[in-house]
């Protein structure tokens, strides 16, 4: 999310991955944003929790339990992986 904060103040906020960023004009928040949504490290936070509503009914019916973060982290890749 990009706001205006005061005068040569933009500011460039991610909630998902806590990235907070400030640049004195407009242009230069939205090239850092679009950068950054096109990051693993975004799409990560922000598939997370559609990545375990999707395969966690499927780890509770073999009897797996919770998913670790690096089984988070490799179902996060694979759609990643099949997006791009
Ligand atoms: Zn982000």
């Amino acid at each position: 999310m990009i706001r205006k904060e005061g005068k040569a103040r933009w500011v460039f906020t991610c909630e998902e991955c806590a990235v907070h960023a400030t640049y004195p004009d407009h242009f230069r928040a939205i090239e850092r944003k679009q950068r950054h949504v096109q990051t693993f490290k975004h799409f990560g936070n922000s598939i997370g929790a559609t990545v375990r509503e999707t395969f966690q009914p499927l780890m509770d019916a073999f009897g797996w339990g919770r998913l670790a973060p690096w089984q988070e982290q490799a179902f996060a890749r694979s759609l990643w992986e099949d997006l791009k």
